[in-house]
């Protein structure tokens, strides 16, 4: 007798609809819940499913955590549990140039239009008090 095994990874996304306000980015954003597992099918069939794992990611910049599995599985079995900040374990977080850019927010003179990125209260270049943008 002949037969085809298959080991194959795959990812199905559980529903959640659940609106929180990321911690990453400070804007609104949707946990959206991956389920990646590996699977061995029989002639196409999918007949052992294991190494689940569970991941979220926020609609609103990609930022990526691993989830609790036990609030997963709960997923998985159609519940629709509450998912929390402890329950999330951060993996990749998305929008870090958002970040940078934030850190060198410039600052410019009012009075001459001299742009500087320092810190400065006043500028080098006329005295004039700088301005955030
Ligand atoms: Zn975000
Ligand atoms: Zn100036």
């Amino acid at each position: 007798m002949f037969f085809i095994f298959g080991i194959n990874s795959g990812q199905k996304e559980l529903s959640s609809d659940q609106l929180v306000i990321c911690n990453i980015c400070g804007g609104y954003g949707r946990y959206q819940v991956y389920m990646t597992y590996t699977s061995l099918s029989l002639f196409f069939i999918p007949v052992l499913k294991w190494g689940r794992s569970y991941y979220v990611k926020m609609s609103c910049c990609n930022s990526i955590y691993q989830l609790n599995g036990d609030v997963g599985k709960r997923m998985a079995a159609g519940e629709k549990p509450e998912i929390s900040q402890s329950d999330l374990t951060l993996v990749k977080s998305g929008k870090r140039e958002q970040w940078k850019a934030l850190a060198g927010r410039k600052r410019s003179c009012r009075n001459c239009g001299y742009e500087t990125e320092e810190d400065f209260a006043y500028c080098p270049k006329c005295g004039g008090r700088l301005g955030e943008e």
